[in-house]
């Protein structure tokens, strides 16, 4: 039988968390308590355990008989007092202060003295629900995911008052019930939440602004970002009354104003709107199709473009294969010899020989006159760039697009450096050959230019999103702010480079950990983007993480 030092478990309150964290200890073989506040809510509680083991029988996951012995574990009453011999309790109620007190004070009178006392709560002080007790030495945060069967992160929480073997205690028991435990300090939000909630109300400040649409930023976060849903789509899951509190929450202890809800949020909130629960949130539910987030732009009908591509990078390499495997004839304009010649073993190495007979090379910018989209993709320096597309602008056809892959330079300021700042757009890649092109217009572009723009972009099978003109444009100004905030966890010795990647992998459903995606992106960029974004808003917050400035001196990664 596996619990670890506990033999036998207690649980309050058996709704969504709690049925699935007494599903979970009786699966692990240990015998559970299951309290709930009234017969009613008892009967409830045994829905969702019947219902949650018989769909695993359903999947094969389960045998009838397995079924049955989870079940019989599992006993249920509505007398605190049958929770008497339990070694661990794991309270589940609403997320609501002074009941939790209440529920704690009334497990200190029944509970033996040696009796560890958890909270599964999301965001309250895990400190402020100890001191009302007797015990305070006893008392953890045990913050499982939902659904809790399935998620295998749990959060474990010691205050400064509780007793190291406690936690030790409930991590092992954690462990043991096949989930990965994360042992953190009493922060509001912990870790997944802290860092997860400050991307997502920042996703909704970004909105508020006007700085882009909602289907634009979610699909620039999932084909861009590579995260499994866009912001937008996951508040409406999670409801926006739970984002409000656990951003309220945070709010309260941080201070940090990034955390107080974005108003758009408290008036869906106010207006009722809470999500798909309601049938509406940011997005409408009333049918099955509206479910899923449009695509930003429809590959729609423009002939194939000519397209030039301007530089010698890997970014300049896989805009010229992108063009070309996409079936257009491209013209390809090196740097230096050496550079060029590089370019074009990386071309070959990823082209076809059908796809690579459309590039045709030159060092010639004058080949350029006849492209209907030319692209400059040359190293991160302002006056090189803006110096090559003016010679651009000298070339290229009226009506062409002139795109700029600039990523912490004002697109406008590289605009202005030719005589056709209406045809001049930013195309940001966040990631290199990735599918995502976030296409930038500015205050003297023309709207038929970035609409161009955008309808050229899905021509070379890109997916493009419109933003206007600001650092970082949508992906990087949304996920470098919070990996920002992930390092300066690190560094304040919070959570370790393992935790925090553990709490947003397995808690959160992201793809990476952050301390891994601040490796993999480099932190030359990182510093460079967040500089960026705090020229921009004079935002403290975004100041690079001294830990990133000194490993990137130090040239030595996180991990
Ligand atoms: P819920 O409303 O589904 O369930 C709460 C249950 O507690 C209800 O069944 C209710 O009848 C019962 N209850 C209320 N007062 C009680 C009392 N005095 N004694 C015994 N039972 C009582 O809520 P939930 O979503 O399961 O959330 C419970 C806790 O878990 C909250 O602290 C929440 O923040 C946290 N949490 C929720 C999620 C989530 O996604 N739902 C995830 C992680 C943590």
């Amino acid at each position: 039988m596996s619990g670890g030092s506990f033999s036998k478990v207690g649980v309050v309150g058996l709704g969504t968390m709690g049925a699935g964290i007494a599903e979970v200890l009786a699966r692990g073989g240990l015998p559970v308590v299951g309290i709930e506040i009234n017969d009613e809510a008892l009967a409830r509680g045994r829905g969702h355990l019947d219902k949650s083991t018989g769909r695993a029988v359903k999947r094969g996951k389960l045998t009838e008989e397995g079924r049955r012995e989870i079940l019989d574990r599992i006993t249920l009453s509505t007398a605190f007092a049958d929770l008497a011999d339990c070694d661990l309790v794991i309270e589940a109620v609403p997320e609501r202060l002074e009941l939790k007190r209440r529920v704690f004070a009334e497990l200190d009178k029944v509970c033996r003295a040696d009796a560890v006392l958890a909270t599964n709560t999301s965001s309250l002080s895990v400190t402020e629900i100890a001191v009302t007790t007797e015990r305070p030495t006893q008392i953890v945060g045990v913050h499982f995911f939902n659904p809790a069967p399935v998620m295998r992160l749990v959060e474990v929480i010691g205050t400064v008052l509780t007793e190291p073997t406690a936690v030790t205690r409930v991590s092992d028991l954690v462990r043991s019930l096949g989930k990965t435990p994360v042992t953190i300090g009493d922060r509001a939000g912990f870790v997944a939440n802290r860092l997860l909630f400050g991307y997502l109300n920042h996703a909704a400040a970004m909105y508020d602004s006007g700085h882009a649409t909602l289907e634009d930023i979610d699909t620039a976060m999932k084909v861009g970002g590579g995260l499994p849903m866009g912001p937008f789509t996951l508040m409406d899951l999670i409801g926006l009354d739970t984002c409000l509190e656990v951003l309220e929450a945070i709010y309260r202890e941080s201070r940090d104003r990034r955390h107080a809800p974005a108003p758009v949020l408290r008036e869906l909130v106010t207006a009722g709107l809470l999500g798909r629960k309601t049938g509406r949130g940011f997005y409408p539910y009333d049918n099955a199709a509206s479910s899923t987030t449009a695509s930003a732009t429809e590959a729609v009908d423009v002939p194939q473009p000519l397209v030039g591509v301007v530089g010698s990078g890997p970014l300049a390499v896989a805009i010229a294969a992108a063009a070309a495997r996409a079936g257009s004839q491209v013209r390809y304009v090196g740097g230096d010899e050496d550079k060029t010649k590089t370019a074009w073993e990386a071309l070959e190495g990823a082209l076809e020989a059908e796809e690579l007979a459309r590039v045709t090379g030159g060092s010639e910018l004058g080949s350029l006159s006849d492209c209907d989209l030319v692209v400059e993709a040359v190293a991160e320096d302002t006056a090189m760039k803006a110096s090559l597309l003016a010679a651009i602008d000298d070339v290229a056809r009226p009506g062409a697009v002139l795109g700029t892959t600039a990523s912490t330079v004002p697109v406008i300021e590289l605009a202005m450096a030719t005589d056709r700042p209406a045809d001049v757009v930013g195309l940001h890649f966040p990631e290199v050959g990735g599918p995502l092109v976030e296409v930038v217009s500015t205050v003297a572009g023309s709207p038929q230019t970035t609409e161009r723009a955008a309808a050229l972009a899905a021509r070379l099978g890109l997916t493009a999103v419109r933003c206007r003109d600001r650092a970082g444009f949508i992906v990087d100004a949304l996920r470098f702010p919070y990996l920002n905030d992930a390092a300066r966890m690190l560094e304040a010795g919070y959570a370790d480079a393992d935790s925090i990647d553990a709490a947003m992998t397995l808690g959160c459903g992201y793809p990476t950990g952050p301390i891994a995606d601040l490796d993999r992106l480099g932190l030359d960029r990182t510093v460079a983007v967040l500089r960026a974004l705090y020229t921009e808003s004079r935002e403290a917050a975004l100041t690079p993480a001294p830990i990133l400035e000194e490993h990137l001196t130090a040239d030595r990664p996180l991990r």
